[in-house]
């Protein structure tokens, strides 16, 4: 099978809102008036991303799920998206599989692939996506208030779990290690409640390399600091109710695990029942871990009234 065949048997689909879809040099679309265009882009490696055993719709999914996360983050609605991907052989069951994980996510959050690029090479997927949100609505990390309520949505941690027992570092149940397992290869992108936060939220990002160090962006570029505390963060993994992780693991998961693609954002305090009814219509539940602060530092506050050194590093790739 050759280059244009492949792309016209995974890929190409009838266009539906883009004026122009694959198949010519540019695919062509028109902007929603009044809206800004949100552009974002993903690329994910073999070996450093996912390894070579990963499931292919759960690739495709991924590969998605991760670019959508970005534009929840500035609340952006989802609209359209480039795949470049570079393959070593033309595998059809591979494509077959990968394009139904991609199209499904696609298909669910409204986005349409419009084009891309196909070579051969090592396995790398590389996704550009776009949003549109009203005109000068897009939530940015440079708004957090002191005095803001900082949150989290849904859970954090399960995906550095399920990395940990991949390495084999800790030892888990399997359908714990499989529902950590699921978290790390099915990431569920916060779209619906990104969308939703525009005019709510201050402030805002996603959570892919870890908590502290994404809610670190947002602290510098809002020139803030933040209280974190470590009691609201005791329920933040899913596999909590499934198996006990030992505190310091827990700590370790859910403040710079990675891989999470949570939203992490801040709110005026009047705005917390908005907030809390906004979660329930979204089907995401969110937890209130502290509050922004004046002063440029980040605190992690015992239950006891201490405070933990931070001690955790985010994930860098070149670290
Ligand atoms: P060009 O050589 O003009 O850059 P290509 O031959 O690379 O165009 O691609 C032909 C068409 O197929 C273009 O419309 C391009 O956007 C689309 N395309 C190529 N690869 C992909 C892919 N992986 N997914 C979706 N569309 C693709
Ligand atoms: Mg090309």
């Amino acid at each position: 099978m050759g280059e244009f065949e492949l792309i016209e048997r995974f890929f190409k689909r009838t266009a539906r809102h883009a004026d122009v879809g694959i198949g010519d040099d540019c695919a062509i679309w028109t902007p929603t008036p009044g809206q800004q265009l949100a552009f974002s882009a993903d690329m994910l490696v073999e070996g450093r991303h996912f390894l070579s055993t990963v499931n292919p719709r759960d690739l495709g999914h991924k590969s998605l799920a991760v670019n959508l996360s970005d534009l929840a983050a500035c609340g952006a609605t989802p609209r359209a998206f480039l795949l470049s991907l570079s393959l070593p052989r033309v595998d059809e069951g591979w494509l077959s599989g990968f394009s139904d994980g991609l199209f499904e996510l696609a298909d669910a959050h409204g986005c349409e692939l419009i084009g891309g690029d196909t070579t051969q090479g090592p396995l790398n997927v590389s996704i550009t996506v776009m949003g549109e949100v009203p005109t000068h609505q897009a939530i940015l990390r440079s708004g957090a208030q002191a005095g803001d309520d900082l949150y989290v949505s849904g859970h954090l941690g399960d995906a550095r779990l399920a990395l940990e027992g991949f390495r084999g570092t800790v030892s888990l149940p399997q359908s714990v290690f499989d529902l950590a397992r699921a978290r790390m290869e099915r990431p569920e992108p916060r779209t619906a409640l990104g969308v939703s936060l525009r005019g709510v939220a201050n402030a805002m990002a996603d959570i892919s390399d870890g908590l502290l160090g994404d809610l670190g962006h947002v602290l510098k570029a809002s020139r803030v600091g933040a209280d974190i505390h470590l009691s609201a963060i005791q329920n933040l993994m899913l596999t909590r109710e499934a198996w006990s992780c030992p505190q310091d693991l827990m700590h370790r998961c859910v403040l710079s695990g990675g891989d999470d693609y949570e939203l992490v954002f801040t709110c005026s305090p009047k705005q917390r029942h908005q907030v809390l009814s906004l979660s329930q219509a979204c089907g995401i539940p969110v937890t209130r871990i502290g509050r922004i602060t004046p002063e440029p530092r980040l605190k992690l506050l015992t239950e006891d009234g201490g405070v933990l050194p931070n001690t955790f590093a985010s994930f860098d790739h070149f670290a």
